[in-house]
């Protein structure tokens, strides 16, 4: 397949730097644009280090989706090691070849590809964004999505969480077909209608970027933008197919390709402050989980309610419970596994402990903390056996003197001793 693109990027005219990266390497070939978002310069870090692991993965011959994962993984590396840049995160949109007559796009975040064909233009990607989920569930119509205060809200990012998934859309293309990557600064400020006229207006791919990026500028340039245009220009015949090279390569070139350094990126004379919806939306990053829990779905919030475990009491029985001691939100803890321990054998202290919910985490804390209260009930046990009269007067004083349950099994161990 013969493929020419052309590619923009642009700071537009409210933000003080560029966290856009795109990427364009005909050898490879592989395109790509990465929306970054982070205090300091974490956005502008985000999305380079983001497109320079995707770069290094493909040219691994990892397949796309692979790929954008160990974008992820790049991500996450470069933040943990510097206070500053914690909380950045990127989009990414990314093509390949996939076959003779088939382009690949990988895909996490709300920047977009659009296919031209036959001079319509149709969007080929689903955003993550919260508003575009309403409006899938039917909740938010398209034009209220478009001018909601929440429409820069991303629900899936790369450097978030150590597990990314990715999405993945097979382009069947022919010549003349031409698809478009784009960052949101495009979308939000340039209609489709007027995306599909200026796609088919102009022929040359690196003119139409920056007609796109000019466009979005002039209707505000109130976020970055950036724009890739890759040109079919010819397709193989389906007797081209190696299969081999697909297999191993997952559609990508395996033969490392030196990478294209991004166009120049124009900056402003001025020094402006980040604007409101910048903001909102790197908070948003930051908090990312927490929006997912009170605003998308109570799913979200069975899910982190159901995930976690402890150790509690079921009238006098010790259980490990599944939930948040007192549920969240209606969601209730259920009882996961019942243990042979009574609350009667255990110490106060551990009682006490257990009552309130103790060792809340993961399954594995929790058994490990009931296979200590066992130990120490067995250790009890011994010493009512070697010693019972001593044992037994001990627990029949504090029982009357407290009026409380026996003492504690450490208490008593040591009088064994
Ligand atoms: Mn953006």
């Amino acid at each position: 397949m013969r493929l020419v693109a052309g590619a923009f990027s642009h700071t537009g005219r409210v933000r003080s730097n560029n966290e856009d990266s795109v990427l364009v390497d005909d050898e490879g070939p592989l395109y790509a644009v990465a929306d970054g978002m982070g205090g300091h310069r974490g956005g502008e870090v985000a999305s380079r280090t983001a497109i320079e692991g995707l770069r290094a993965a493909i040219a691994n011959g990892r397949p796309v989706n692979e790929a954008i994962s160990k974008a992820n993984d790049a991500v996450l590396e470069r933040a943990a090691g510097d206070d500053e840049l914690s909380g950045m995160g990127t989009t990414m949109t990314a093509v390949v070849v996939a076959g003779p007559r088939q382009l690949l796009v990988g895909h996490v975040g709300d920047s977009r590809a659009y296919v031209l064909h036959d001079g319509a233009l149709r969007r080929v990607t689903e955003d993550h964004s919260l508003v575009e989920e309403l409006v899938r569930e039917g909740r938010l119509t398209q034009e209220q999505a478009e001018v909601h205060p929440q429409r820069a809200i991303v629900t899936r990012a790369l450097g978030v969480d150590a597990d990314v998934e990715v999405d993945l859309y097979t382009l069947e293309v022919a010549p003349r077909d031409r698809v478009i990557l784009c960052s949101d600064g495009l979308t939000t400020m340039v209609r489709e209608n007027d995306i599909e006229r200026m796609a088919r207006a102009e022929a040359d791919p690196q003119r139409l970027a920056e007609t796109l990026v000019d466009a979005a500028n002039t209707a505000g340039g109130e976020d970055n933008t950036s724009v890739v245009v890759i040109d079919v220009v010819e397709v193989d015949a389906e007797s081209a197919i190696d299969p081999d090279r697909l297999a191993a390569s997952g559609g990508a070139a395996a033969a490392p390709a030196p990478m294209r350094p991004a166009p120049d990126v124009p900056r402003p004379a001025i020094e402006m402050r980040d604007s409101w919806p910048r903001r909102i939306r790197n908070v948003a990053l930051l908090f990312l989980p927490l929006i997912l829990i009170l605003g998308a779905a109570f799913a979200g919030v069975a899910w982190y309610a159901r995930s976690s475990y402890y150790v509690g009491l079921a009238g006098d029985h010790v259980v490990v419970y599944k939930g948040i001691p007192g549920g969240v939100l209606g969601w209730n803890p259920t009882i996961d596994e019942r243990t042979n321990l009574t609350a009667r054998q255990l110490t106060q202290a551990d009682h006490d402990q257990v009552a309130a919910g103790a060792a809340r985490g993961s399954r594995s804390r929790a058994e490990r903390y009931v296979a200590n209260l066992r130990a120490d009930v067995a250790a009890t046990s011994t010493t009512t056996t070697t010693r019972p009269t001593t044992t037994t007067r001990h627990r029949t004083t504090t029982t009357v003197a407290n009026g409380r349950r026996p003492p504690t099994s450490r208490t008593r161990a040591t009088t064994a001793r």
